[in-house]
């Protein structure tokens, strides 16, 4: 069983917030429906009736979560929802979002996609001064701040509270008349805006806008805050300028591939990281297959680049939860096997190139070669679809630590032998923004470079679990 201590380091979420909307509940369940990748251990809806606020959270799928009569019940025009995604932790009720709490200021609801870096830190200073805290969540720290705010105006407490804490932020806040939308000023976790008719929605990715049925505005900025009320959309930027910092790994992996996330495509740049991919590691090879669904695009991308047939040669089941859900390496392994099949039809006696996104512990590869193997290639060339992921997140993507990653403490080389193919090659750093046409790298790629945009206050790195060695793991 995880300690609360190791909860903590796992806040991959999906965000959204609707105003001025008579079914504003339904339009957030929707968007959570559509942002579902972005967190599938629990799923919260908090609603403003006007005079209070009224919420349902609970474990597990937004689809088994809400039911029509759950929905009714959230009346209000305006709404927040939340998806999260925890892969270690304990599922506790207690960590879904939105939180919910009665200050002084009244009712206020919140929904955090990112991770601060000195919670722990900023939390143990409000504890001294006798806060006591009901999750161990580090949202719940910028609500204490809230709280502690002589401010009249909510955007002004939030502003104050937002001004202590530093890390990856894309918040959206709900009172019982504002909806407050909050991106941190480096620009980490992205957050659009977008209209249905005269209701304002915001959302982390432009593919809830669609099954929303919603226009996309615009991005909201890093570093902006914007109050969504009766007065109107008033937009304040609080915080000094800093360089923005979006995450590079949503593009990679992360987003879906019909959202529009920092005003790109995701689709697009995840075939031109391709191209460049096939540019970068060319082999003579009779097929390429990616590895679904993350090595799609980067396989399309790579075959048109290579001139080498694209095939489907791995068949996935769509039932089964993301790999990082399982919490044990034994279950991990047999995990590979339930959600990918090869397809000997398509792979006897050729040379086949695998497209994946990324390579983390080297476990899913290692059986999808094993697995092309047996299904009668005569050559497998892994290829990856980003750098070496060499150093943990801590701005909200789950990584496991940094003994984990293969790719930190071994060479190529010794990874092509752990994963056991002919060749394995991965897309150079320069490569990785080969998308951007020569437009600034203003991007954060700490888990490929280890350059931390922010530092992270010792003692809240993420948890260190049991030493991990696959290629010792694999000799034995
Ligand atoms: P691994 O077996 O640890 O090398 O896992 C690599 C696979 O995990 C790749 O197919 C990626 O698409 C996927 N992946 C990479 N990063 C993450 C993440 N943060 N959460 C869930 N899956 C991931």
């Amino acid at each position: 069983m995880l300690t609360e201590d190791q909860d903590r380091f796992h806040e991959e979420c999906g965000v959204v917030g609707v105003y001025g909307h008579p079914e504003a509940a339904n339009l957030a369940y929707l968007a959570l429906y559509a942002l579902q990748h972005r967190g599938q251990e629990s799923s919260g809806i908090v609603s403003s009736r006007g005079d209070a606020l009224i919420s349902h959270r609970g474990l597990g799928l937004v689809a088994d979560i809400f039911k029509p009569d759950i929905i009714a019940r959230l009346v209000g025009t305006a709404a927040i929802g939340h998806n999260r995604y925890a892969t270690h932790g304990e599922t506790i009720l207690k960590n879904a979002q939105p939180l919910v709490v009665e200050y002084a200021g009244g009712a206020l609801a919140v929904a955090h996609n990112g991770n601060l870096v000195d919670a722990d830190v900023v939390r143990e200073q409000l504890e001294a001064n006798g806060s006591i805290f009901q999750s161990n969540s580090d949202t719940e720290v910028v609500i204490h701040l809230i709280a502690q705010s002589r401010s009249e105006r909510l955007i002004d407490r939030v502003t104050a509270a937002l001004a202590q804490v530093r890390g990856a932020y894309s918040m959206v806040f709900l009172s019982k008349d504002e909806l407050i939308a909050a991106r941190d000023p480096m620009g980490f976790r992205p957050l659009v805006l977008g209209q249905v008719k005269d209701a304002w929605v915001v959302v982390s990715e432009t593919c809830a806008l669609d099954l929303m049925n919603a226009t996309y505005v615009r991005e909201i900025e890093p570093g902006e805050v914007l109050v969504i009320s009766e007065r109107g959309l008033e937009s304040f930027h609080p915080f000094p300028e800093t360089p923005h910092r979006r995450c590079v790994f949503e593009y990679v992996y992360f987003a879906r591939p019909d959202s529009r996330v920092f005003d790109r495509t995701v689709y697009q740049v995840r075939r031109a990281l391709g191209r460049q991919l096939a540019r970068e590691t060319h082999v003579e090879a009779d097929l390429v297959t990616p590895v679904p669904d993350s090595g799609v695009p980067a396989a399309l991308g790579y075959a048109e680049e290579a001139g080498i047939p694209y095939q489907l040669g791995l068949i996935r089941n769509h039932y089964v939860g993301r790999t990082f859900i399982e919490p044990t390496d034994s279950i991990r392994h047999f995990g590979v096997r339930v959600k990918l099949n090869a397809m000997p039809e398509l792979m006897q006696g050729k040379r086949v190139v695998v497209v994946d996104d990324s390579l983390v512990r080297g476990t899913t590869s290692r059986k999808i070669v094993a697995m092309i193997r047996a299904a009668g290639a005569s050559e497998v060339h892994m290829r990856i679809c980003s750098p070496p992921t060499i150093s943990p997140c801590y701005y909200g993507i789950d990584t496991p630590t940094r003994e984990e990653l293969v790719g930190a403490s071994h060479s190529v080389e010794e990874i092509r032998r752990f994963i056991g193919a002919d060749t394995l090659a991965y897309l150079s750093e320069e490569g990785l923004y080969a998308f951007l046409n020569g437009s600034p790298r203003d991007f954060c790629d700490a888990c490929f470079t280890g350059r931390y945009p922010i530092e992270v206050t010792p003692g809240s790195e993420p948890r260190q679990l049991h030493l991990f060695n696959a290629i010792e793991r694999a000799a034995r």
